[in-house]
Parts: C-alpha cells; sequence; structure tokens
C-alpha cells in the first residue's frame, strides 16, 4: 500500500481481549467508528494504536503490546498502550472529560482546570507520540481520532517532520472567549497544527477553530480554511459524519424487527408515542425535553392519557460528578411530571436508565412517531439519522445546536432553551398529516443516505491523497474476523 498505511491513533481499541470464567475472550467493542475503521485498516495493512484496556490484553500481546489482529486472520497491527489506572482516571476521564468535553460543549462551567490533569495529559500524549514515532515508516501516515492526543501531531511531526498527519474532531469546537478558559490553549493549538488536516463535524466548528488560531497566534496565516505558520499548512475542513444508510436501512424492511415493533407498540395501547434515546450526558438537553412535555401536556389536555414519551438515557461517566448530579436532576424531574400527570393505566414518561442494544433500539425507532433529539449542543448526534433512515412516517424534532441540523433543515428545528418553541413543535409532530410526514422523511432520508459513514470515510480520505472505495470494503470485507463482528453501523458506542 507505500503511502497509503496508516497508523490510526483511537482511546479505545478494536479488539479487546477480557479474562472470565470460561476463559480468555475477545470482544469487538461496541461502536460505529471503530467498526467502520477496521475495514479501513484491514485494507491499508497499517497499525492501530489505543489503550490496552481489556483485562487479558497484556497476556495476549507481545513485547511491546503489539498483537497482529483479527487473530485468526492478522490483517493489521494493533499496539496497546499500558496505562495505569491514575494515568486513565486523570487523562481521560480527568483532562479529556472533565476539561476537553465540557469547554468545547460551552459547559466551561461544569470544566475542572486541575493542574494534575494536564501533567497526565501532556505524559499520555508522549507516549502515544513515542509509540506513533515507532509505528510509523518514513512515508506513513498518522490519523489520530478526537480530543484525547491534541499534543501528539506536533510531537510525532519534531521527530518525523515529512509524515503527514490528520485528525478529526468528533465534538464541537466552541466560539473563540469559551476555549480561551483552558489555561492550556495555546499549547492545545499548538499541538494540533502539527496536523497537515484536521476534520470536522461543520463548517461552524472549523470556523471557531481557525478564529482561536488566529486569536492565540497572531503570527500564523488564518485563511478561511488553512492556517499557515513557520511555513507549514495545516487544513481544517467540515466532514459530517454519517450513518451505515444501507445497513440500517435494510434492517428497517426485516419483518421480524417490524414485527417486534409493533407487538411493542400494541403492548403500550396508546394513540402517540415520542422516543429519545441519549448517554445521560448534560449536553443532551434532557432536562429541557422533559419540561418541554411536561408544558405540552398543561396545555394541551385533549392529549392527556394519548400520548406517553419514552426516553432511554443511558449510563455515561458515572465517576464524574456532574454526571450524577444530572442525573438526579433528571430523574427528580421524571418523578415530578409523572406524580403531576398520572393516571392508573398511563405514564406520561417512561424513563430507562440503561443501555439499549441496537436492535432494540431500532424497534422503538420504527414504534415511535416522534423522536425528539433535542441537546443543548452536540458535535454531530447520529441518532437523529438513525431514527429517520428506520421510520418511514417518523417526525423528527431536531436542536438546532445538533451538528447534525446543519444538514437536517426539514426537520422541525427547535431551540432546546425555548419551552414554549419545544411545547408547540411537540404538538405540530403530533397532528402532521400523514403526506407532511412522508414528504419530510423522503427529504432527510435524502441527506442521511447521501453523507452516510463511507462518503464521510471516503471524503476525509480523499482530502487527504488517499484514493479508496470504503463502500465496497464493506460489501465484501477482505476476510472474515476472528471476533464475531457485530454487522457494521447496527452497533453503538459502550455507555463511555
Ligand atoms: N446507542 C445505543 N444504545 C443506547 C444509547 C445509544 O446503541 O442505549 C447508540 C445510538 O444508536 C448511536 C450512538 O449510540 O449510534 C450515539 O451516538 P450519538 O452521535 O447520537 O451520540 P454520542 O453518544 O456519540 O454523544
Amino acid at each position: 500500500m507505500g503511502s497509503n498505511r496508516i497508523v490510526l491513533m483511537s482511546n479505545r481499541e478494536p479488539y479487546v481481549h477480557e479474562r472470565s470464567k470460561r476463559g480468555i475472550k475477545c470482544r469487538v467493542p461496541a461502536g460505529g467508528l471503530v467498526a467502520a475503521l477496521d475495514p479501513v485498516m484491514r485494507m491499508t495493512g497499517g497499525t492501530w494504536i489505543a489503550w490496552g484496556s481489556g483485562s487479558a490484553d497484556m497476556e495476549t500481546s507481545g513485547p511491546e503490546g503489539r498483537i497482529q489482529v483479527p487473530v485468526e486472520d492478522p490483517r493489521y497491527t494493533l499496539r496497546r498502550i499500558w496505562l495505569t489506572t491514575k494515568e486513565v482516571a486523570d487523562y481521560y476521564y480527568g483532562f479529556s472529560n472533565r476539561v476537553i468535553w465540557p469547554v468545547c460543549h460551552m459547559f466551561q462551567e461544569n470544566a475542572l482546570f486541575e493542574k494534575e490533569y494536564w501533567e497526565t495529559y501532556k505524559k499520555v500524549n508522549a507516549k502515544f507520540a513515542a509509540a506513533a514515532v515507532e509505528e510509523l515508516e518514513h512515508d506513513g501516515r498518522l490519523w489520530i481520532q478526537d480530543i484525547h492526543y491534541c499534543l501528539v501531531p506536533r510531537l510525532v511531526r519534531e521527530e518525523r517532520p515529512e509524515v503527514s498527519i490528520a485528525l478529526f474532531w468528533h465534538v464541537p469546537f466552541p466560539a473563540v472567549e469559551t476555549f480561551a478558559c483552558i489555561p492550556w490553549r495555546k499549547e492545545l493549538i499548538m499541538g494540533l497544527l502539527g496536523c497537515d488536516l484536521i476534520g470536522f463535524h461543520s463548517s461552524a466548528y472549523v470556523n471557531n477553530f481557525l478564529s482561536t488560531v488566529k486569536r492565540e497566534l497572531p503570527e500564523a496565516v488564518v485563511t478561511s480554511s488553512a492556517v499557515e505558520l513557520n511555513g507549514r499548512v495545516t487544513r481544517a475542513k467540515s466532514f459530517p459524519l454519517g450513518i451505515d444508510y444501507e445497513a440500517y436501512s435494510s434492517r428497517g424492511r426485516d419483518e421480524r424487527l417490524r414485527k417486534r415493533a409493533a407487538r411493542m407498540r400494541k403492548r403500550m395501547d396508546i394513540p402517540h408515542v415520542i422516543f429519545a434515546v441519549d448517554r445521560l450526558d448534560y449536553t443532551k438537553g434532557i432536562l429541557n425535553r422533559f419540561l418541554a412535555f411536561e408544558r405540552f401536556l398543561e396545555s394541551n389536555p385533549k392529549f392527556v392519557g394519548k400520548v406517553s414519551f419514552i426516553q432511554v438515557a443511558s449510563p455515561t461517566r458515572e465517576v464524574i460528578s456532574e454526571y450524577r448530579e444530572m442525573k438526579r436532576q433528571v430523574e427528580e424531574t421524571v418523578g415530578r411530571v409523572n406524580g403531576r400527570f398520572q393516571q392508573p393505566n398511563w405514564t406520561p414518561i417512561i424513563y430507562m436508565n440503561r443501555f439499549v442494544p441496537q436492535e432494540e433500539l431500532m424497534a422503538y425507532y420504527i414504534m415511535a412517531d416522534v423522536a425528539m433529539i433535542t441537546p443543548v449542543i452536540d458535535g454531530m448526534n447520529l441518532v437523529a439519522k438513525e431514527y429517520i433512515t428506520l421510520n418511514d412516517q417518523g417526525v423528527l424534532i431536531l436542536s438546532e445546536f445538533a451538528g447534525a441540523s446543519e444538514e437536517m433543515n426539514a426537520a422541525l428545528i427547535v431551540n432546546p432553551y425555548d419551552v414554549e418553541m419545544s411545547a408547540r413543535a411537540i404538538l405540530k409532530a403530533l397532528t402532521m398529516t400523514t403526506e407532511e410526514r412522508e414528504r419530510n422523511v423522503h427529504a432527510l432520508r435524502k441527506v442521511v443516505k447521501e453523507h452516510d459513514l463511507y462518503w464521510w470515510l471516503d471524503t476525509f480520505l480523499s482530502e487527504w491523497g488517499i484514493e479508496l472505495s470504503s463502500r465496497d470494503w464493506n460489501k465484501g470485507p477482505p476476510s472474515g474476523p476472528s471476533c464475531p463482528l457485530p454487522q457494521r453501523a447496527l452497533v453503538g458506542p459502550p455507555p463511555s
């Protein structure tokens, strides 16, 4: 593959070895992105560097954490990086999830700017960078995923000036003043500018990133799509992430799944169902959504007893106090709203605090008349795309602050902070004609289909100078995996 050989870097690994009572098992972690990147790596035959998180990872790896994967038919190298419990606590739960995550989602009041987090983040980034330098051939390429390795591009660049480096930023990039809250903002920006290409979900995030560079580095030459600093150019571009439309769409036509959805709906015995699924994260707007539903019931008494709101709130990052506090508030609100409106055979909000597997989730998508996906801020939001792909007459109420709204403007777009507006959108959604619903689904499906996961991969790689058609690999992957691979895109991320 010559210069197409990729060294990929992500926090999660594509194959995890776990010890269980019945011996060592190899698990493919749930996660659409991991599942999509595995065939890329199998095709290009490079190295995937990730945190070795499994309980049996060490004993199944060779010296320096290397293992050939898939185990039964090796196609590429997985290089596992060993981290101590404290390193994981401080760099991942600390710096990534309590500094970069809240600030990039404009929740800087939830951030904790601990020096120790920063020191560990630097240390872990140096560890990953050293591994990348070892794995990179002279004409190799390094593709970094997400917010966990901002410092790696520069560190690698210093050692290997000729290597091509790209990074995809999976969360929003905030306004200049917001990013400026981070005490180590300049180091982070300098780190990122070691890249040749940085991808974001939307053009708004590209602009925010470029404005931040302008502010932090007045000596840099910043255009609308690139930065030049000391003779080196970093391009920034928007590549909205999509779902595997074909895989979802064909599952949606599955007779057994449709029957399951019909049975679930029949059991509920209610004229209208609204559905939402999110990780229980403060960015997802769950509380505002319940307040809007409460306001809707208040102002439309004829719907009392006629509509239930099913909310799946999957557990996430519970070691962090803001998440536990958020859970408390959400559950208190569910109790209050239900207590206020409940009838003996009707529950207004059906709340599930668990991870729901994809098959079950898809049945909910099919049976729900409306999906209310209203994060107060979200990099993209794939749930909105999944729902529209599976439900032929579904109405999508979508937050204007989800990255997905940039393309999905045929949805009922709301400001999630505006309780009145969201309540009115619920009424509109429940009273739309079949033609209106179908027209909207048609328009929305067009963009979801056009900009699917493989479009994202191909566009990103092509912009980076790699011409490969990932859509074809998915139809016939190079070989069968040793760990039973779930069907691509029919998996969701673990409750991280
Ligand atoms: N998901 C799931 N079960 C759950 C919750 C979420 O399978 O209980 C999946 C969902 O189908 C989607 C992904 O997790 O594919 C969530 O992606 P999204 O971009 O909407 O949000 P994120 O969690 O990445 O912030």
